[in-house]
């Protein structure tokens, strides 16, 4: 008896040992060797280099980026993870996984480029394909940073015998193509504990900041054409739906939360005016930073389109083009984002780098953070941006954290010239490599310690409400492959 009791009280030492190792980030961060992680990131800069570069020459648009996808897909293979291909519906789309068991941690890379920005590596406007594509969001350096982080997590998990699984999301269009709400869809991100992922910009900071929720769709009227002169009675017109409807919508603006944003163009408004028009379009954007918000006045405005329809004997239909989720920031993961960034540090320019980035400031308006701003971290800034991204999507379903690495000269916007200039030279190149290496640390801080996923995921809960569930605005439609054709 007494025997039992001494081996008792000594498993209860020991799991209680066991215990505070487990939950301490101190104690398990020792066994971090955080300077073999970044060299194992540092020894394959130049092919890293070569991948984005590649990525960036093609400018492949939309899920069109076939080349791109299977350039990254060929490195994680060839890194041992295992492929699916092909997923949620498009052909561009892949996973790369490697491990088993919990935790699972995403890692998400974007590739496509944007219509008509097409820009030579140089600091004054030259396309190198006129009214090509360029990567104005620099997403060859998204795509290859991450994936350099993906392997880079797996060499640190195999060499210290680890269980848990990592995942790379090759995510194809983010560019207005949706790509992660299919693959969201198709339950993909079900198993995944919490998801790391950058963006290029022109600063190092982890992203605090939420954004807005976006419901895109083609409001087409049909009506009767006839002589506009000649038999106007017979005739109704389609466009007089449309201008209907935007008369309400335009009413509308005075009626809904004043940070609401929408926007519209007619992209078919008939073809003669001597023709009553039986067909025209509108194609909207609505926006506003709570998805649950922009619920009611989508509603409000296809309620608009409705009485349009009525009001001028038309008929309407609704296509829904793309629905994406305001983003939902977890500033615990933030903070954890932060600290690993800090540890890889910015970077200083190369001579010529230097020069490339006075030239390309002396296009650059407003006020301008510093040249030299590329070398610090900036403190995260909470707030809420008026872009939009699918993996706003996303966070709502996984407790999902992200960080902006200067791949561009500080001042630098997205979406311009500048910006797919510097993504070709070292400046963007040296921001790709501060982001795989503060993934790649992020990621393994959440391998190494369980105490940051319970925590991650409580903050989650709490912002989202109690019985939440994750849906798509997208409902059962099919990826809009051909929307870049
Ligand atoms: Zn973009
Ligand atoms: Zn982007």
């Amino acid at each position: 008896m007494r025997k039992h009791t001494g081996n008792l009280q000594c498993l209860q030492r020991f799991l209680l040992v066991a215990l505070a190792l487990a939950f301490s980030g101190s104690a398990s961060a020792q066994t971090v060797d955080t300077n073999a992680v970044l060299a194992s990131i540092d020894q394959k800069a130049a092919s890293y280099r070569d991948v984005a570069l590649k990525l960036w020459s093609w400018a492949e648009v939309g899920y069109q980026e076939k080349q791109s996808s299977e350039l990254l897909q060929a490195q994680l293979q060839a890194a041992g993870f295992t492929m699916a291909g092909g997923v949620g519906e498009r052909p561009t789309a892949f996973t790369a996984t490697w491990g088993s068991g919990k935790p699972v941690i995403g890692i998400i890379g974007e590739f496509d480029a944007l219509p008509g920005l097409s820009q030579a590596a140089e600091p004054n406007r030259k396309a190198v394909v006129e009214n090509g594509a360029g990567h104005g969001c620099g997403h060859h350096l998204f795509g290859t940073a991450s994936t350099a982080a993906a392997i880079a997590v797996k060499e640190w998990l195999a060499a210290n015998k680890r269980g848990g699984t990592i995942r790379f999301y090759g995510t194809p269009a983010e560019e207005g193509g949706g790509g992660k709400v299919y693959m969201l869809r198709a339950g993909l991100f079900d198993d995944v504990d919490a998801v790391v992922t950058m963006h290029p910009g022109d600063r190092n900071a982890a992203s605090a900041s939420s954004n807005l929720a976006n419901i895109s769709g083609k409001f087409r009227f049909r009506g009767v054409s006839a002589h506009a002169a000649g038999a106007p009675h017979r005739g109704r017109s389609a466009l007089d739906g449309v201008e209907a409807m935007n008369a309400m919508v335009n009413l509308m603006r005075e009626h809904v939360p004043s940070d609401t944003r929408i926007h519209y163009v007619i992209t078919n408004g008939g073809s003669a005016p001597n023709v009553v028009p039986d067909f025209a379009e509108a194609y909207y954007y609505a926006r506003h930073n709570d998805m649950r918000v922009l619920d009611g006045i989508w509603e409000r405005i296809v309620n608009a389109a409705r009485g349009a329809a009525l009001g001028t004997d038309t008929r309407m239909e609704l296509e829904v083009t793309n629905a994406v989720w305001n983003v939902l920031p977890n500033s615990y993961l933030v903070d954890l984002m932060q600290q690993n960034l800090r540890k890889v540090g910015g970077y200083e320019y190369t001579p010529v780098g230097r020069q490339f980035a006075e030239t390309i400031r002396k296009t650059l308006e407003g006020e301008l953070p510093p040249i030299d701003s590329t070398n610090s971290v900036f403190a995260p800034e909470p707030g809420v941006g008026n872009a939009s991204t699918d993996l706003g999507d996303v966070s709502w379903r996984v407790p999902t954290v992200q960080l902006s690495a200067a791949t561009w000269v500080p001042g630098t916007p997205a979406h311009s010239w500048q910006a797919v200039a510097a993504g070709g030279t070292s400046i963007g190149i040296k921001g790709m490599m501060v982001a795989a290496k503060s993934m790649s640390l992020m990621a393994i801080e959440l391998f190494t310690e369980p105490a940051h996923l319970v925590k991650a995921r409580e903050e989650f809960d709490k912002r989202r409400g109690p019985n939440f569930k994750y849906t798509s605005r997208t409902a059962d439609r099919k990826p809009p492959l051909d929307y870049r054709k």
